[in-house]
């Protein structure tokens, strides 16, 4: 049983105000694995006015010591690895190969936000001007459960890159995750108050970073109601916004690709990180005369497809981050159901013998129409809808029809149809015959799926602020 009884502020771990217990929960085996202290509003409060204080000279350092900063914590996390991988796949209950994943992500992070303060300038010529690209402020970075430390590595990245100080809100869930990444980033030795990590709840911690006057930014990732709710709180100082919410991405199958590679790849962009990947392909769109052949491929993929303990290398499915997600998604197959869809696969229930833990059975709809809510709605769990279509332009206008728009996927043996196809879509990131991640192009949302982008230039510039100086001449 571990205790987490520190939080982060001004260099140090110190205790929090905060007295309230959070019960850390295994997602494998419902056993608790021990427990968080919670901060609280003041605690915040005082990340918030270390961030501030530290601004001041943080601000002011040059690209080449921010770069050296970057190297020191990137340097810190690899000492510590398999500890990273462990504690994903414990407390996270995220599969060893997400948790693999997830850890070059990391690390990836600092690279490219090496790269982009190597080569991009803060002083630029526009018109008669001289434009000074300013760091922004203290920035408040709120994230959720389903990539804790990866989320804190981008964002917290990018924020040095830009000479931002943060106060940082994990979901309560990852404490532990949280924990190992804050004894890294001590290690690294930042000035005091560039970084602090306050545990805590959204409705207490949270709230205060966006509701408080010295937060000039909330880069948020997370829900889209949530994200809603903070947007409209930022507004009233005036917060910049930099918002990545939900998704329920499309993945077309042209007809002229090859379903033998395409098909088992669209299981993998569905149940990525368990199903619970803002950008999983959870909408596979079938020409309607490829349907039977692609119920076989499905049925012999999931046939296949490992579910269970997360620490077996060879698991694809893990369970559900907790029993209030496991009971959402069964809600949502129960919902598809009752609409009217049809289980080629999975289904309500547990996977015989993995009782104990949130484990969901892959789940596969068929005759699936896109008005459904299992087809609008993001489930969150590792479960697939198969909608058919009939021309290329209905296949587009499916894609098209839904609140989001994070990333889309397509299949087909021609590239220049598939990027006419693609340059049709209405979404941040459209993947092409696989799924990759390229650290360099910018990542966010089209319509309900965020504001803004993270990632590359467009990344950086969302903590910057532009200064144009005018001289007369
Ligand atoms: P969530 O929105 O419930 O919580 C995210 C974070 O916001 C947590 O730290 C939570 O404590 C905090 N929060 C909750 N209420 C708050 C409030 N009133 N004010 C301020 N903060 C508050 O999301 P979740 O359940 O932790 O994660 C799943 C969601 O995240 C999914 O919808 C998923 O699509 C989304 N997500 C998006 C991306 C992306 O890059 N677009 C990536 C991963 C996850």
């Amino acid at each position: 049983m571990k205790t987490i009884d520190k939080i982060y502020i001004n260099g140090e771990f110190v205790s929090p105000k905060g007295t309230e217990y959070f019960n850390l929960i295994s997602p494998t085996t419902n056993e608790k694995l021990g427990e968080v202290i919670l901060g609280n509003t003041e605690d915040t409060q005082n990340a918030i006015d270390a961030a501030k204080t530290a601004f001041k000279t943080f601000s002011k350092t040059t690209a080449s010591e921010r770069i050296q900063y970057l190297e020191n914590i990137k340097i810190e996390i690899e000492k510590r690895k398999s500890e990273f991988i462990d504690i994903v796949v414990e407390e996270y209950g995220g599969t060893f190969q997400f948790a693999s994943n997830s850890f070059t992500y990391m690390q990836k992070s600092f690279d490219s936000a090496i790269n982009l303060l190597k080569n991009y300038e803060f002083t630029k010529t526009m018109g008669e001007s001289e434009v000074q690209m300013a760091p922004i402020g203290v920035v408040g970075i709120i994230i959720p459960w389903n990539s804790s430390n990866g989320f804190i590595c981008s964002k917290l990245s990018t924020a040095i890159a830009a000479g931002c100080t943060v106060v940082i809100k994990p979901s309560e869930m990852s404490a532990q995750q949280t924990q190992l990444i804050t004894e890294c980033l001590h290690e690294a030795k930042l000035p005091k108050g560039v970084f602090n990590i306050v545990n805590g709840l959204g409705e207490v911690v949270g709230n205060e970073i966006s509701r408080n006057p010295d937060i000039a930014k909330i880069s948020f990732t997370g829900s889209t109601s949530v994200g809603k709710i903070i947007a409209k709180e930022a507004v009233n100082t005036m917060k910049r916004v930099t918002l990545e919410l939900g998704g329920k991405s499309p993945n077309i199958i042209l007809d002229d690709a090859d379903f033998s590679k395409a098909i088992p790849l669209a299981v993998i962009a569905a149940y990525m990180n368990s199903g619970q990947a803002c950008i999983a392909g959870t909408r596979l769109l079938i020409p309607e005369s490829k349907l039977e052949e692609t119920k076989l491929i499905i049925k012999e993929v999931i046939s296949n497809t490992i579910v269970g303990d997360p620490k077996n290398p060879n698991t694809a499915v893990g369970p559900m981050v907790s029993e209030k997600q496991f009971n959402r998604v069964q809600d949502y197959i129960q919902i598809g159901i009752n609409e009217g869809a049809e289980i080629l696969t999975g289904g309500l229930g547990k996977p015989e013998g993995l009782e104990k833990g949130n484990f969901v059975k892959p789940t596969v709809f068929i005759h699936v129409n896109n008005k459904m809510r299992i087809a609008q709605e993001e489930i969150f769990g590792p479960v697939l809808s198969i909608i058919t279509y009939k021309t290329e332009e209905d296949a587009i206008e499916i894609a098209n029809d839904t609140n989001y728009g994070l990333q889309a996927y397509i299949s087909s043996s021609d590239p220049k149809r598939a990027q006419r196809v693609a340059s049709q879509i209405n979404a941040g990131r459209v993947q092409i015959n696989g799924i990759s991640h390229d650290p360099m192009a910018p990542f966010g949302g089209f319509k309900q799926s965020g504001i803004g982008r993270e990632f590359g230039i467009l990344g950086l510039e969302a903590y910057l602020e532009p200064r144009a100086l005018i001289q007369q001449k």
